[in-house]
Order: C-alpha cells, then sequence, then structure tokens
C-alpha cells in the first residue's frame, strides 16, 4: 500500500472508527478514485498493530498518522525528487536605481551550492545588479535568496533553527541531530553542528536585542513586571546574573560579572 493511500485509510478510520473494512474500501474508491481491497486494509490494520474494533481512537493510530505524513512529506519534498540538484536563478526585486530611475544593470551572476530543509540541496544562482548611471554604488542582491539562508553561508535559517532548538530545548547529542538532518536530506558534520548550534545562539541574542522595545511594550501593556534576579557562580570564576519577569516569564537579560567587577550582557 503507498503512503498516500495507507494515509487515506488512517483518515477515513480516525473520522469514522466504525466503518467496516469495506466501508473504507468504499470511500477511497469514492473520494479518491483508488481500488484497494479490504484484505489489504486489513492487513495495513495487522502490520502496524491498529484494533479495528477499539473503542476510541488508540494512541498508535495517532502515531501511525503522524509518521506517515512526515514519510510523505520527505517523499514528496523537493529535496527528494531531484537526483542531482537542481539549479535555480534569483534575481533582485529591485529593477531600477532609486537615484536616477534609470534601468539597473547586471553587476555579475554567481553560483553557490545551498542546503535547506524546506527545498534540499540546490545550486543558488544569483544576479547582482547596480546602477551604471549615478554615483549610487549599491550592489543589489536578490531577497528571496537573503530570506533562505545568510549571505555566504551554504545552509538555510531552517537548518539553523533545527540544530538550535534540537541542542537547546530537546537536548539531543549531536550524533542523533545529525541522524535526524540526514534523514530530511540534510548531511552535516559533528563540527558543523556545533557551529551551527554557537551561531543559533548568536542570532537569538541579536534577535532578542532587536526586540527589546517590543518587549518593554509587552510588559508594559500587562501592567509591569515582577523582577526576580538571580545569579550562579563556581569557585572564584565569573558571575552570570539572569533577570526574569514572573508575569510574562521573559528573561529581558543576562549579566555576566568578572571577578574584577566589568560586566558584559548577553
Ligand atoms: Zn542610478
Amino acid at each position: 500500500m503507498s503512503t498516500q493511500i495507507a494515509l487515506w485509510v488512517l483518515v477515513e478510520y480516525i473520522k469514522e472508527p466504525r466503518l467496516s473494512l469495506e466501508q473504507i474500501a468504499a470511500r477511497l474508491r469514492e473520494q479518491h478514485n483508488v481500488a484497494v481491497v479490504p484484505e489489504s486494509i486489513e492487513r495495513f490494520f495487522q502490520d502496524h498493530d491498529l484494533k479495528k474494533d477499539a473503542p476510541a481512537i488508540q494512541l498508535n493510530t495517532l502515531a501511525t498518522l503522524r509518521s506517515y505524513q512526515e514519510q510523505l512529506a520527505r517523499e514528496s519534498s523537493p529535496a527528494a525528487l531531484f537526483a542531482h540538484p537542481p539549479t535555480v536563478p534569483f534575481r533582485p526585486a529591485q529593477s531600477d536605481c532609486p537615484g536616477c530611475q534609470a534601468p539597473l544593470q547586471v553587476y555579475k551572476t554567481q553560483r553557490r551550492t545551498v542546503l535547506t530543509l524546506s527545498l534540499g540541496r540546490f545550486t543558488a544562482q544569483e544576479t547582482l545588479l547596480h546602477c551604471g548611471h549615478c554615483a549610487n554604488d549599491t550592489l543589489y542582491g536578490a531577497e528571496s535568496l537573503s530570506q533562505l539562508l545568510p549571505s555566504g553561508c551554504t545552509y538555510g535559517y531552517d537548518v539553523l533553527v533545527f540544530v538550535g532548538r534540537a541542542l537547546f530545548l530537546r537536548h539531543r547529542p549531536t550524533e542523533e541531530i545529525i541522524e535526524e538532518l540526514r534523514a530530511r536530506q540534510v548531511q552535516l558534520s559533528p563540527s558543523e553542528v556545533g557551529y551551527l548550534g554557537r551561531k543559533f545562539v548568536a542570532y537569538l541574542a541579536l534577535a532578542h536585542r532587536q526586540s527589546a522595545p517590543g518587549l518593554q511594550q509587552a510588559m508594559r501593556a500587562q501592567g509591569g513586571y515582577i523582577l526576580d534576579l538571580d545569579g550562579t557562580t563556581g569557585g572564584g570564576g565569573p558571575m552570570l546574573m539572569s533577570s526574569l519577569d514572573s508575569l510574562s516569564e521573559i528573561v529581558p537579560g543576562n549579566v555576566r560579572r568578572s571577578g574584577n567587577g566589568c560586566a558584559s550582557t548577553a
């Protein structure tokens, strides 16, 4: 049974657990124009230990649905569709010079291999534009490419976020993260996982700093804040002071104090 048909079977069963195997087969024929014999559906239920006569939907039914959804997404993702990485052209949206309104001209095209979770591995061919008519010396790159990944990088923001969340929120070991990403057609070495993890922290700190006005506004809107301060220190080493607004559970900032009284914030 294909992944798609298995998913349709599961969906029909979850929507109406009382349907017989024959009725599920009939639904698939009517709604999706596919012929599946009830015996195949019965075998599918047995293979996945799904209980057709259970009084309510079982946990493993939902887990099976989830795993088939992920499998279908993997099978139909661009990463799995191409035997060789495709070349994708990128051009800036800006077509005229904002200074003199002359049409921008091609400065150069550059190619680089790129890896993202959403699109897999591909070669990005980016056209850079410039104005040859006035003193405006800006180089215009493709915004759609810079939204996918930082300039000069190989890995997309989605890979960066996946690694950061796996390391710091799910506390996965490096080898497990490599396996999880390999299943999504992204190959990383242990040192690359470490590098992307550090980069994630740096980007997170920048995003947090840039969001300070919005965080202040949100805290003010709920009538102020209750600030908890706490610090950790190991022997004579530097102390990490953390602040927490216990109303919103936002951490406004951390301060590291070294032994000589100097402080740095993050
Ligand atoms: Zn110009």
